[in-house]
């Protein structure tokens, strides 16, 4: 399950995100019964061009299930959560379990809204969590290394994570090898994780001045010390203007961006929006997406799938596990093919293609 944790100070704008998403999720997870809601979680399923349907035409599947991104809102951190301030710890476990981090940064500056801190600075904001986050991570490692069984390899990682922390140096940052994230995986290490700043933007700037907001945007992205701008990155939306255009159909938005003489309209809110993340979250980790499907008889699964795996470690063995344990242990050879042009056949067999259309 890849799994996206949306954090940041209280009242920062994470729920007004949350829902504006989440709108559009619970009208599509009818369509997916297998997906149940919790409340802090929405399933995103994955935009694929149609090109999971046309294979499923293909073949002649009765059910086609798409690949989704969980996206989990994390109450907000605050000062001091680290040290299990304002039920910090339980927070902080939640994003433990997932793959990405979004951080969403208030820079809109409403008098109507509270900012916790009573001034808007959204560097300062953005540091207050990251610092959390990094000195979670340096209580969790320092707690591991007394463990008597922390030795070899992770031990020495993990002393080399320790000394980064201690420097301020998130674990994304310290250049570890690929071998030696994995030796110390277990841990989920909060900040090893690749974080997409979100700016929330004031509506005006967002809907006229796109440009100026994404520099600002920028700007601040720049300043932060525990920020790694190789790895992370970062974007702006109006949480505010997004949800209000999430309850619309695509024709109602059409006419409400058109009265307002919004710049790019039905792209604009394109930048983050349900279609959109999913697919930054597939580029920030580095996914594929692979589609599996039954043969034509009958009596197999009628169902094609599309499943979202790294890309570096995509094996015939684990796809064929994905299908079915048997088939996994049978496995001997497999025919690749792209969906692109699997899609161009009327149908296919256990043999080969059939009759291409
Ligand atoms: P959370 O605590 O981070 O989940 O913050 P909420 O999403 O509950 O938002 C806190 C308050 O800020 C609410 O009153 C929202 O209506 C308001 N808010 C959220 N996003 C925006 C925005 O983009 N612009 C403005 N003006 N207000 C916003």
């Amino acid at each position: 399950k890849v799994k996206v944790a949306l954090v940041g100070l209280p009242n920062v704008g994470k729920s007004t995100l949350f829902n504006a998403i989440a709108q559009k999720s619970i009208a599509d997870a009818k369509n997916f019964p297998f997906c149940t809601i919790e409340p802090n979680v929405t399933p995103i399923p994955i935009p694929d061009d149609n090109l999971l349907h046309k294979l499923a035409l293909v073949a002649k599947s009765k059910k086609a299930l798409p690949a989704h991104i969980f996206l989990v809102d994390v109450a907000g951190l605050v000062k001091g959560a680290s040290r299990g301030e304002g039920l910090g710890n339980q927070f902080l476990a939640t994003v433990r379990e997932c793959n990405l981090i979004i951080h969403v940064v208030r820079s809109h500056d409403d008098a109507d809204v509270i900012h916790v801190d009573g001034k808007v600075d959204p560097v300062a904001d953005a540091e207050v969590v990251n610092l959390e986050l990094l000195l979670a991570d340096l209580s969790h490692v320092q707690r591991r290394l007394e463990k008597s069984t922390c030795i070899g390899d992770e031990k020495e990682v993990l002393l080399k994570v320790e000394k980064g922390l201690e420097n301020g140096l998130p674990a994304r940052s310290i250049g570890l090898s690929s071998s030696e994230e994995f030796s110390i995986k277990s841990l989920g290490l909060l900040t090893l994780k690749p974080v997409v700043y979100i700016f929330n933007v004031d509506e005006v700037d967002y809907i006229y001045d796109r440009d100026t907001s994404m520099a600002t945007a920028e700007a601040y992205a720049k300043q932060l010390q525990y920020c790694d701008l190789e790895k992370d990155s970062f974007a702006v939306v109006s949480a505010k203007f997004e949800n209000e255009l999430s309850t619309k159909s695509d024709e109602e938005k059409r006419v409400y961006l058109d009265s307002i003489g919004a710049v790019d309209g039905l792209n604009l809110n394109e930048q983050l929006s349900y279609r959109r993340l999913p697919l930054l979250v597939k580029d920030v980790l580095d996914l594929e997406l692979v589609y599996t499907g039954p043969g034509v008889s009958p009596e197999r699964s009628q169902t094609t799938k599309t499943h979202i795996i790294p890309s570096k470690s995509i094996s015939v063995l684990d796809l064929a596990g994905k299908l079915h344990g048997d088939i996994q242990k049978g496995v001997m050879n497999a025919e690749v093919i792209r969906a692109t042009d699997l899609i161009q056949y009327e149908t296919y067999g256990r043999q080969r293609l059939c009759a291409p259309k």
